[in-house]
C-alpha cells in the first residue's frame, strides 16, 4: 500500500502525523501510517452522524447490495490484501488469504440476514409487534491478530442494521483496515464508514464520545473493562469480545496421535495469537507420554518462517511488546514444568519464537492460569473427568473449549458442563458468521455473529395496539 490514508466522511485524508508500521518478520518499518487526533476523530464521528439518517432510511436491499459490493471488491483484490496482511500481521500468506476470503464471506453472510418485525400477539383485543431499529454511530475497535476479519464482524452487521461506523484498528496492524477504507471510499456514501488510526491513544475518546451510540470492541479483558467504564457515562451499548484461556480435554477413548495433531493446529494457528486458540490441553495419564511426544515432534518439525515465504507454517509474533511478554513467560515455563520442545526465541531478525510444548506443569503455573496468546502449549495430566471439568472451569475466562472423544454422546455431555460461550467437540477454532459467538465470564459481554450478533446493533422497540 503506497500511501495509506484515513477515511473521514468519504474523503481519503492524511493524518496529523505518521507512525512506522513494522513487519514482524524483519523487525523493520515498511510503511508510514497516518494518525488521527481527537479533532479528526470528531470529524469522522460528525460525518457518520450526518450520514446516519439517509443510510438508515435506505431500503435494506440497497444496503445489502452495497455490502455485497464491498465483499466483491475485497475478493477482487484478495492477493493485494493477503500480502499486506502478511506484512503487517505476520501470518503465513495462505492463512492471510483465508482471512481475506473469510472477511468477504462474513460480509456476504450479513448481507443475507434480515431482522423482520416479530409479531408477539395478534387477536381481537390487540396486536403487539417488536421492531428492530438501528442505534446510530457505531465505534468499532479491533485488535491485531485478525485485523481484517474482526473488522468485518463489526462492519457487516452494523451496516446491515442501518448504522454508520467509525472504526479504529490496532496501532500495529492498521494498513489492511485503511486499504479496506479505500474500497469504502469508492463504494459507500460519504460518512457511512470512517476509518481512523491511532498510536493506542484514541480509545477513550471513542468510548466516551457523546455522538457514538454503541461500541463493538474486540481485545483484551483488561482493556474491555476500561471500555465498559468509559461507555457508562453516556450509557452506550457495548459488545465486548475479550480474552480466553480455552482448555482442550482429551477423553480416554480418543485416538492420541490424531487428536494431538488436531490440538497442535488449534494451539499454533496464527502463532497461537487467537482468542480461541487452545491454550491448555488436559490429557488422561495413560496417554500422556505418547501425547506429549507427538506434540513435541510436531513442534520440532513445524516450519517457522517469514509468512511471505513459501511453505511457512508458523509466522512471527505480531509485535515487540507481545514478543517480550512471551519471552518472559517462557522463562517461567522452564521453572514450572519441562520443555518438551522449543522454549526459546529463534535467532534471526524479527519476532520469532520456537513452537513450545510444556509438560509436567500443574494448574498453578503461570502458563496455565494466564492467556499466553503465543505458540506455547502446556499439557496437563488428569485422572478423573469430574475433576478435569472443574479444573477447566476454574479461572475467570470462558470463551471457548473443546472435548475430544470417539463417543459423541459422552463428549457432548462433557461439553455441556464447560462454562464457555462455545464448546467444540473433536474440533476447535470453528467459527461461522451465521453462528452466534460470545464469551462467558470475563471473556466478554454480548454476542457477535449470527442473527443474535446482528440484533446487538439494534434497539428493540415494541408497538402495542389496543383494539376497541
Ligand atoms: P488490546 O485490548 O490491547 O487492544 C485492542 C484494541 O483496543 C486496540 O485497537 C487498542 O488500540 C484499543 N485500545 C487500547 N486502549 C483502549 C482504551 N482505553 N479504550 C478503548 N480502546 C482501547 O488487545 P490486543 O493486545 O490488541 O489483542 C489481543 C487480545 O484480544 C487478546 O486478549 C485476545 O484474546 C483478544 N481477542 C479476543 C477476541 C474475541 O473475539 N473474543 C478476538 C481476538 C482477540
Amino acid at each position: 500500500m503506497s500511501d495509506p490514508k484515513l477515511l473521514i466522511n468519504g474523503a481519503l485524508r492524511d493524518g496529523v502525523r505518521t507512525m512506522d508500521v513494522i513487519n514482524p518478520a524483519t523487525g523493520g518499518s515498511f510503511a508510514a501510517c497516518p494518525l488521527a487526533d481527537e479533532a479528526l476523530l470528531d470529524e469522522a464521528v460528525a460525518g457518520a452522524k450526518a450520514a446516519f439518517p439517509a443510510w438508515s432510511a435506505r431500503p435494506i436491499e440497497e444496503r445489502a447490495g452495497l455490502v455485497i459490493a464491498l465483499a466483491d471488491a475485497l475478493q477482487a483484490r484478495a492477493g493485494e490484501f493477503s500480502q499486506l496482511l502478511t506484512r503487517e500481521q505476520g501470518k503465513p500468506l495462505d492463512q492471510a488469504g483465508m482471512e481475506v476470503m473469510g472477511a468477504a464471506f462474513t460480509l456476504r453472510a450479513f448481507a443475507a440476514m434480515r431482522l423482520e418485525p416479530v409479531l408477539l400477539k395478534d387477536d381481537e383485543k390487540g396486536k403487539i409487534v417488536e421492531l428492530r431499529k438501528p442505534l446510530g454511530v457505531v465505534g468499532a475497535i479491533t485488535p491485531w491478530n485478525y485485523p481484517l476479519m474482526l473488522l468485518m464482524n463489526k462492519v457487516g452487521p452494523a451496516l446491515m442494521a442501518g448504522n454508520t461506523v467509525v472504526a479504529k484498528p490496532a496501532p500495529t496492524t492498521p494498513l489492511t483496515s485503511l486499504l479496506f477504507g479505500t474500497l469504502c471510499a469508492d463504494i459507500m456514501p460519504p460518512g457511512v464508514v470512517n476509518i481512523v488510526c491511532d498510536d493506542n491513544d484514541l480509545g477513550p475518546a471513542i468510548t466516551s464520545h457523546p455522538d457514538i451510540a454503541k461500541i463493538s470492541f474486540t481485545g483484551s479483558t483488561e482493556t474491555g473493562k476500561k471500555v465498559m467504564q468509559a461507555a457508562a457515562a453516556t450509557l452506550k451499548r457495548v459488545t465486548l469480545e475479550l480474552g480466553g484461556n480455552d482448555a482442550a480435554i482429551v477423553l480416554d477413548d480418543a485416538d492420541p496421535v490424531d487428536t494431538a495433531r488436531r490440538i497442535f493446529q488449534g494451539a499454533m494457528a496464527n502463532a497461537g495469537q487467537v482468542c480461541i486458540a487452545i491454550k491448555r490441553a488436559y490429557v488422561p495419564e495413560a496417554m500422556y507420554e505418547i501425547f506429549c511426544e507427538e506434540l513435541a515432534q510436531l513442534a520440532r518439525v513445524a516450519i517457522v518462517d517469514d509468512g511471505s515465504r513459501q511453505g511457512a507454517q508458523i509466522g512471527p509474533i505480531q509485535n515487540r511488546a507481545q514478543f517480550d511478554k512471551l519471552r518472559a513467560l517462557l522463562k517461567t515455563c522452564a521453572d514450572e514444568g519441562q520443555l518438551a520442545a522449543g522454549g526459546d526465541v529463534i535467532d534471526r531478525p524479527g519476532y520469532f519464537l520456537a513452537p513450545t510444548i510444556v509438560r509436567d506443569v500443574d494448574d498453578n503455573a503461570l502458563i496455565v492460569r494466564e492467556e499466553q496468546f503465543g505458540p506455547i502449549l502446556p499439557i496437563l495430566k488428569y485422572h478423573d473427568l469430574d475433576d478435569v471439568i472443574a479444573r477447566a472451569n476454574a479461572g475467570n475466562y470462558g470463551l471457548g473449549g473443546s472435548i475430544w472423544s470417539a463417543d459423541e454422546e459422552r463428549a457432548t455431555a462433557a461439553a455441556a458442563r464447560i462454562q464457555s460461550g462455545t464448546v467444540w467437540v473433536n474440533q476447535h477454532l470453528a467459527l461461522n458468521p451465521t453462528v452466534p459467538f460470545r464469551g462467558a465470564k470475563s471473556s466478554g459481554m454480548g454476542v457477535e455473529l449470527g442473527m443474535d450478533g446482528l440484533k446487538e446493533y439494534t434497539q428493540a422497540s415494541i408497538i402495542n395496539i389496543k383494539r376497541q
